[in-house]
């Protein structure tokens, strides 16, 4: 640790059992949470129960071989992370242990009881001091900038837990991490790093309503179900329906400065493909890559249970740095339901009482307390930053009545339901409308009015009831055959057709549909719309439906969302619509 602690390093402790990642240890002199080494080979792990002389211990590494009178040390600190510069475009596994450092030194099987610092410590940045002699700062202050990667500026700021004081010594150059580049008269000196305790949200001064949408470029989710910048949302993953794809576009296109996505507990190969695909791509708005912004950490199915345990809170914990700094972080987590799983494995090794399903009784709790950390912040330095966290849910069987979802359901404000019927449909993305929803929609109404148009809300409200209608007309179709309804009926079968093929799918892989900003989101539901009033008031003329419904301009409705000069293209549609439904009558 950067900080000094006053507690004194306690005295070694003796292995008294071993049950997979659980180990129990006698006369360790210890702190819930301490973080020890665990045996001859040093294992790292964490304090998670004492009573008594019996200290219980999460080890974050494969067990096997470890056994009684192995001697434990602790180190008389908190799991911590190390913040500094470096962490954008680096892949850490579940305690921030830097993959392809790890990697380097023994290959692709990790070895035991490595310990690599999260942060290079020989690197030098270039600092750029944003204070001088004589100046102020307080705790949070940033005193200094860091080009970090291409794209990203960082901030070095005073730590949370430091007086401040006056600035005595501030110098540009060339540093290391760990060395000094502001002194303070209260003695104080800040360096490029700090740790911080993981389980510990950082602190602010005060954490605001979100007002402003994470935008991401994806019709279905910023017009019908928008995350707020700061807020939650979760997504379940049937697999095959879609969940990769919907979550690199977040990465791709959200609006969000800095991303942290964290591969908790998924199989080896698709976190395999996630660590190649990402370095891979490109930041459509800058042409950089996109791990220029980008914070990767993984632990697989076949990594240490207790790593995946701590893999959230080490990510959470890198997201609220950033926001620190006065950025928009999203952050990602897939899959929460392994995380849980985690949680339920040494819950079980530790005997406790077992909740629904098996899962620990602090299930809810602990799902709560990470989504907590989200939110839109006033930070210590006076500067706004946003954690916005999509935390992927995994239900055994797509079963959303299990805990994991019922619980994150209950804590989340969106969510996009994805759905492998529509996958299987080829609708995508395949976020089912019907059972998706964000309770963010009205207090980011008056963004939407303000950036987008002022009558967002009644546009989206509309198409929102002509789906609703579809659906309702759906059960009656099915019975009856679409013929039988009256023509009013039908005809709003066919507006509801255009905005499921024109407005919610999407698709991902085509150069130009890939990405929609909402004003294009919206001017595509107000062509949607046009074709619906100008029908209906042709139906109102008497000119039967097939005969509306068979015009030349309407399917071309379709094809705006390929289009890159949609303006004019949209003007053309609705022109030539127009023109023909009146010629009917
Ligand atoms: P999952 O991760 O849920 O198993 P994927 O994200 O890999 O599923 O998606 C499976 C396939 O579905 C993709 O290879 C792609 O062909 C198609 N797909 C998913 N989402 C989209 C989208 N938004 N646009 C176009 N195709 C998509």
């Amino acid at each position: 640790m950067s900080q000094a602690t006053d507690t004194d390093v306690s005295e070694d402790g003796v292995i008294d059992s071993v049950s997979g990642p659980v180990v129990t240890a006698a006369d360790l002199d210890a702190r819930m949470n301490d973080v020890v080494y665990v045996g001859s080979e040093g294992l790292m792990g964490e304090v998670i129960e004492i009573e008594g002389n019996v200290t219980t211990i999460q080890v974050y590494e494969e067990t096997s071989g470890v056994s009684p009178g192995e001697p434990v040390e602790n180190t008389g600190e908190p799991l911590s992370v190390d913040l500094g510069p470096g962490m954008l475009d680096s892949i850490y596994d579940g305690v921030q242990r830097p993959l392809a450092v790890l990697e380097d030194k023994m290959g692709a099987f990790l070895d035991r009881g490595v310990d690599a610092p999260g942060i290079d410590l020989e690197r030098t940045w270039e600092f750029e001091p944003t204070v001088a002699e004589g100046d102020e700062v307080r705790a949070g202050d940033i005193v200094g900038t860091v080009p970090e990667t291409e794209s990203i500026e960082h901030k070095v700021m005073v730590p949370p837990d430091y007086e401040g004081g006056e600035v005595v010594a501030a110098d540009s150059g060339n540093f290391t991490v760990e060395e000094t580049v502001v002194e303070l008269d209260s003695g104080e000196e800040i360096q490029m790093h700090q740790e911080w305790p993981v389980r510990e949200a950082r602190p602010s001064v005060d954490k605001q309503s979100p007002t402003k949408p994470l935008v991401t470029g994806q019709r279905v989710q910023d017009g019908l179900f928008p995350l707020a910048k700061g807020g939650t949302a979760a997504i379940p993953g049937p697999f095959g329906s879609g969940k990769t794809v919907t979550q690199q576009q977040l990465a791709k296109w959200s609006d969000a400065d800095i991303v942290v996505y964290i591969g908790c507990g998924e199989r080896g190969n698709e976190m395999t493909e996630v660590i190649d695909d990402f370095p891979e791509l490109e930041d459509p708005k800058t042409g950089k890559p996109l791990m220029s912004r980008t914070c990767l950490i993984a632990n697989t199915s076949n990594m240490p249970v207790a790593a995946r345990e701590s893999c959230v809170y080490t990510g959470i914990t890198i997201a609220e740095f950033y926001r620190d700094m006065g950025y928009d972080v999203a952050l990602m987590a897939d899959s929460t339901s392994r995380w849980a799983e985690a949680m339920r494995e040494i819950s079980s090794r530790l005997e406790e009482m077992p909740g629904e399903e098996g899962y620990p009784a602090y299930l809810a709790a602990r799902l709560s307390e990470f989504y907590e950390r989200a939110g839109l912040f006033e930070n210590l330095n006076g500067t706004e930053g946003s954690v916005s966290v999509v935390g992927a849910v995994s239900p055994p069987g797509g079963d959303f009545s299990e805990p994991v979802t019922q619980n994150t359901l209950r804590i989340v404000k969106t969510f996009w339901a994805l759905d492998a019927d529509l996958a299987e449909r080829r609708h995508f993305p395949a976020i089912n409308w019907n059972d998706s929803y964000s309770l963010y929609k009205e207090q980011l109404d008056p963004w939407f009015r303000e950036n987008v148009a002022q009558d967002w809300p009644e546009v989206r409200q509309w198409a929102v009831d002509v789906l609703d209608e579809e659906s309702e007309l759906e059960e009656i179709v099915q019975l009856v055959g679409k013929d039988a309804l009256p023509e009013d009926q039908q005809l709003t079968l066919e507006v509801a057709r255009y905005i499921r093929e024109s407005f919610l799918q999407q698709n991902a892989l085509h150069d130009v549909d890939t990405f929609c900003s909402p004003d294009k989101s919206y001017q595509i539901l107000q062509a949607i719309k046009t074709f619906n009033d100008e029908a209906f008031e042709a139906l109102d003329a008497g000119v039967p439906v097939d005969e509306i419904t068979a015009i030349e301009a309407a399917p071309r409705l379709n094809r705006i969302g390929t289009t890159e000069e949609y303006e004019s293209f949209i003007d053309e549609i609705e022109a030539d619509m127009t023109d023909e439904l009146r010629d009917l009558y």
